[in-house]
């Protein structure tokens, strides 16, 4: 079953607000197996709001309204439902005078704008709000459910809960959705899609979206079924194939970031972690240490930004900054090799680069990237460009580091 959403309110077409309660919304619905198909924002306009819902009632089962329900003159919702669907609205004196007792609590007059507030669609149900003025309505028409519900989030989600749930899922029909998410790095989004289009264009459920961060990939695949065991199954028989052409370039399965994934295999390997920043000035670290649970295997980083600092935490030899600078495959080995040995660890990480957007020569443009890696069987260094500024360089630099790690882990557990 379809739904859409129609965000009410021209604060919401300016830069600094957003509509948020179509998030809420959309949760709701997905757990009760409904796809939300359509989002709107319209602003406070009763002619353009009135055409967006007639289009919406054509096309959806069910069709939520959020906002537009105050009692001032730019709240429209009210005037343009009624407009769409051709209806009356009727006064509704006990709604008037719970308006005017909720006022009284709060030793207020009711100003005589709020009495609009008891106009309510014919043939409407009354949605009682316990947390506001403006009462939603329950409008069916045809074939289509009509919502119309306050703006406020805490009166919305309060709403929502306690009377529009019980009423969809006695006419949503029995349906589950399954995601599965697969993350993958070290690839590009266009060789993945090629790779793997073949497979998913084939079916409409599951449906399939890839998202794409720097030098990580999300494929998710969602399954809408009538049972949990077919959307399971669903999601088996479209992602062992995917899983099949994409190999070792997933790290995870169920949505997990690198770093956790990382940190898995070091927990496994019963091994442990250093890491020698320069570009990435502490993002590696941050990443590893956002993992709950990473002081198992973590044993802390440098931040090395200058050579001198290369030389004195990490002992780089002077002679390879002089022959091939900082930002080479030489460096990148030697500050891994040092960081391992002054920290005992299994294994450390090195990141040295050109993150821009200054800095870049012919040889070492702007965006290229040396990650180092020293284990118990010596250190290494691979180099990569970028392209991007330097936010988005340095989030590579330290996705490549975590994903180098992770293939050599890979290797040693097998
Ligand atoms: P309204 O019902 O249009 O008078 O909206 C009242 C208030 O609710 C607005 O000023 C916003 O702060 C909030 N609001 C309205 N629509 C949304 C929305 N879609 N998402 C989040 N907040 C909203
Ligand atoms: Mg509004």
């Amino acid at each position: 079953m379809d739904a859409e959403i129609i965000a009410v309110g021209s604060e919401l077409l300016t830069a600094g607000r957003i509509d948020t309660n179509s998030l809420y919304l959309t949760g709701q619905l997905n757990a009760l197996g409904v796809e939300v198909v359509v989002k709107e924002v319209v602003g406070d306009h009763r002619g353009r709001l009135a055409e967006v819902i007639r289009q919406a009632m054509r096309r959806a089962r069910i069709v939520i309204l959020t906002g537009g329900l105050g009692p001032t003159e730019d709240d429209v919702t009210r005037d343009a439902v009624a407009e769409a669907l051709d209806r009356r609205q009727i006064f509704h004196e006990e709604i008037c005078l719970q308006i005017e007792e909720r006022f009284r609590l709060m030793r207020r007059r009711m100003a005589d704008v709020n009495k609009r507030q008891a106009f309510i669609i014919e043939g409407a149900e009354v949605l009682p709000n316990d947390r506001g003025t403006a009462p939603g309505q329950w409008i069916d028409e045809k074939d289509c459910s009509l919502l119309l519900l306050p703006g406020p989030p805490h009166e919305l989600e309060a709403m929502f809960g306690r009377l529009c749930l019980p009423r969809l899922e006695r006419i949503v029909p029995r349906q589950v959705i399954r995601v599965r998410t697969f993350r993958v790095a070290g690839m590009g989004e266009s060789d993945l899609d090629q790779l793997i289009a073949p497979v998913y264009t084939k079916y409409q459920n599951p449906a399939t979206t890839i998202l794409s961060g720097p030098g990580d990939i999300q494929i998710h695949l969602r399954a809408c079924c009538t049972s949990e065991a077919e959307a399971l199954a669903l999601l088996e028989e479209v992602g062992q194939p995917i899983e099949a052409l994409l190999g070792e370039n997933i790290y995870s399965r169920d949505g997990e970031p690198l770093e956790a994934a990382v940190g898995g295999l070091l927990r496994k390997l019963q091994a442990t972690l250093a890491v020698a920043e320069s570009c990435t000035g502490g993002m590696l670290a941050e990443r590893i240490t956002s993992v709950p649970g990473s002081s198992d295997y973590f044993r802390g980083g440098f931040i090395t930004y200058t050579n001198r600092m290369k030389q004195q935490l990490l002992g780089v030899p002077e002679d390879i900054l002089k022959e091939h600078g900082p930002v080479s495959a030489q460096a990148a080995e030697a500050m891994a090799a040092g960081a391992r040995l002054r920290t005992g660890s299994t294994f450390a990480l090195s990141v040295t680069g050109i993150a821009g957007p200054e800095g870049g020569t012919a040889e070492t443009p702007v965006g290229t990237i040396y990650v180092g890696l020293a284990g118990p069987s010596g250190a290494e260094a691979c180099r990569r460009r970028f392209l991007g500024d330097r936010a988005r360089v340095r989030a590579f630099a330290a996705q490549m580091a975590l994903d180098t790690l992770r293939r050599r882990c890979a290797t040693v557990s097998k």
